[in-house]
């Protein structure tokens, strides 16, 4: 039994033997107890790694586990929690650790059932098993601490396959107006004076006070959007994300203050979609986050939806704070519809069609809210004012409204589709605001 946190990492001959017989300890595979960021008490946690601070000798190996950081995973988080620890912040009692075992594997059934039935989410949808060993395996080890963009610097959530020398930094500089990326500051600040952009490529088919929507086409913009996809990775654990990057356009939100537009998040859509996704890769940069711009995109994607004369929904997985997002929009666009609502009977289809999001999506939504019940023998839909309010509430902040007024676009034609744009209110799909 290895309970103190006193050995260190085992040599690979130990591993296998040790690993089968005991899974506690400052070692790869091994349960520990460690706090989460700020919080006051340990929890369950997972050695991912362990790493020698400097070169240690043989005996050195063996017997000073002081002297590795560990990469550690907690079960039942997002892995955008994952971090190095020093040896004395990580806890090593077996029983503890035990104890909180058995509650997470309690909790992960609990949310099976409760999730069962409802939308499907699956993370790992697609892929067969070593597909997601695979996955795991290559981005188990964030390879880039921190960003810093514009006047601002976020820690990275996720492992990213920047190439060399950009592989494995602290830090990496990133321009937010071509999203070029540096290696150290110097190198960021001479490209400062050399780039020419102050606003994403693509046309602007959208612009309200500050906020603007640039529509960007990978086909022409191939190097801009590879660099997208590659900050994107950085904080969403999306497998398939450099999957064929030129099937997408990309909607690029920007704030425009002191004569730029400074990025702020996109989504990406596919430009024809046989599943009928209106958004496949939804992203804001965290700084801009609980702002309500997410809500503000996935309004956006339903507003394009509208304009084509089609349902829409997105492409799962979502990341859990862009599930978050959609439930919470789903919520209110619904409820906001029934409350203005002054017919005695509505179906689900006209729900459907008026704010274009997909059947099966209102249907979930609705069941999930209890505003879709089985009353004798039939489904009703119940929509009481007051508990249309309070539901409204509790979905969180509204959502920044999309002006139709502002939206000047018209759908994207696949060339060689014989597909002929439903009508718009918009100029050519060229026409630019951006001045
Ligand atoms: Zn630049």
């Amino acid at each position: 039994m290895l309970s103190g946190k006193g050995k260190g990492p085992p040599s690979s001959k130990q591993e296998g033997k040790r690993q089968r017989k005991c899974d506690f300890g400052c070692r790869e595979g091994g349960y520990v107890l460690a706090k989460r960021d700020e919080e006051t008490e340990n929890r369950l946690a997972q050695v991912i790694k362990a790493e020698p601070i400097k070169m240690p000798s043989e005996e050195f190996q063996a017997h000073n586990a002081a002297h590795y950081r560990y990469y550690v995973t907690f079960p039942g988080f997002d892995r955008r929690w994952d971090c190095f620890l020093a040896y004395d912040s990580i806890e090593v009692d077996e029983e503890r650790i035990r104890h909180a075992l058995s509650e997470y594997e309690e909790k992960e059934k609990e949310e099976e059932k409760k999730n069962s039935g409802m939308f499907d989410n699956d993370p790992n949808k697609g892929m067969d098993e070593k597909a997601i060993q695979a996955h795991i395996n290559a981005t188990k080890v964030k390879n880039i601490s921190r960003i810093v963009i514009g006047d601002n610097m976020t820690p990275a959530w996720y492992y990213s396959p920047y190439p060399e020398p950009y592989y494995n930094l602290e830090t990496l500089y990133i321009c937010e107006y071509c999203l070029s990326y540096f290696a150290c500051r110097e190198e960021q600040v001479r490209h400062s004076y050399k780039c020419q952009m102050y606003h994403p490529p693509g046309d602007e088919i959208y612009r309200c006070d500050q906020l603007s929507m640039f529509e960007v086409n990978s086909s022409y913009e191939r190097i801009y959007c590879e660099n997208l996809c590659l900050m994107t990775k950085l904080f969403l654990d999306h497998k398939n994300l450099f999957n064929e990057t030129d099937i997408f356009l990309f909607y690029v939100l920007t704030e425009y203050v002191d004569g730029a537009y400074h990025f702020v998040g996109y989504y990406s859509k596919q430009k024809e979609s046989a599943e009928g996704y209106n958004l496949n890769c939804i992203f804001v940069l965290p700084f801009y986050q609980r702002k309500g711009y997410g809500k503000f995109l996935i309004s956006f994607s339903f507003e394009l939806s509208l304009i084509e004369g089609k349902l829409g929904t997105p492409e799962v997985p979502l990341s859990d704070l862009g599930f978050l997002s959609y439930l919470s929009w789903w919520s209110q666009r619904l409820v906001e519809l029934l409350q203005k609502c002054d017919r005695e009977e509505i179906s689900i289809d006209e729900i459907s069609k008026e704010t274009a999001i997909k059947l099966s999506d209102v249907v979930m939504v609705l069941e999930r809210l209890n505003i879709l019940r089985y009353h004798q023998g039939q489904h009703v839909i119940f929509a009481e004012n007051g508990y249309l309010q309070n539901l409204y509430k509790l979905a969180g902040h509204p959502p920044l409204v999309v002006k139709r007024s502002c939206l000047h676009w018209t759908p994207y034609i696949l060339p060689g589709s014989n597909k002929v744009a439903a009508a718009t209110p918009a100029t050519n799909n060229h026409s630019s605001l951006s001045s």
